[in-house]
Order: C-alpha cells, then sequence, then structure tokens
C-alpha cells in the first residue's frame, strides 16, 4: 500500500511546494539509501521539481501555462476543465527521488512541487518509499 499524504489547495491553478511532507514521511520509515515515488492519482492535477527558493519561478511557470494553454478556448471536453487536463499532462504524474543518508536528494534550489489545475479541491498525493 503506497502511503497517502493530503494536499488542500486554495485556488483553480498553483503550485504547492511538498518537499517537506515528502521527507517527513522518508524520515518516518526510516529508510536511508532508496527512492521515492511521487504520484499524483488525479487527472487535473500534476507534480514537479523545479526552484523553490524564488517564488517568481512558479509564477512564470503558472503564467506561461495559462498563456499556452488557456482556460475555456473551444474544447471538445463537456465538464469545461479541458485546460487543466492538458496542464496536468505537461507536468506529469510522477516523480522519482532519490534517498541518500535518509535524506531527499535535491539540487540546492529543487524542491517538490504539487501542481493544481482544477481548484480549490482535497487532493492525496501517493508516495512509494523502497
Ligand atoms: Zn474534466
Amino acid at each position: 500500500m503506497p502511503i497517502s499524504v493530503s494536499v488542500k489547495t486554495g485556488t483553480r491553478i498553483e503550485m504547492i511546494d511538498i518537499t517537506a511532507k515528502v521527507q517527513e514521511e522518508v524520515s518516518k520509515m526510516g529508510t536511508q539509501d532508496g527512492m521515492c515515488v511521487v504520484y499524483v492519482p488525479h487527472t487535473t492535477a500534476g507534480i514537479t521539481i523545479n526552484e523553490g527558493a524564488d517564488p517568481a519561478v512558479c509564477k512564470d511557470i503558472l503564467t506561461k501555462l495559462n498563456e499556452l494553454v488557456p482556460a475555456g478556448a473551444g474544447y471538445r471536453h463537456l465538464e469545461g476543465n479541458a485546460d487543466s487536463h492538458i496542464k496536468a499532462s505537461l507536468m506529469g504524474s510522477s516523480v522519482l527521488v532519490l534517498i541518500e543518508n535518509g535524506r531527499l536528494v535535491l539540487g540546492t534550489w529543487q524542491k517538490i512541487f504539487f501542481c493544481e489545475f482544477d481548484g480549490p479541491r482535497s487532493r492525496k498525493v501517493a508516495l512509494k518509499i523502497q
């Protein structure tokens, strides 16, 4: 059974740093050397690793995604959230992070971001730590 982590989102489109939550679960498991798959079981949310030091980076990513895939641009999907599905696919639904000495192996500026594209909602992120 994968570990389930809850993420509450507050707006339609946003990126939420979940690095600390993932590290907490890795620490609880006590895995010293291994890997952690972070998987998003949703069709209108995604996950990515990118810069967490300057919040402007996330803003730029979201602004550009909105430019590339605007809402309500004549899509066929009847639910009205086709842009959310497309953005989710562009970001992807999983990342794999290595674990060394009990810590996630991330670059100095890297953070793991949950990407909400059809919020606000209560979301789940599945973790498999081995
Ligand atoms: Zn839909």
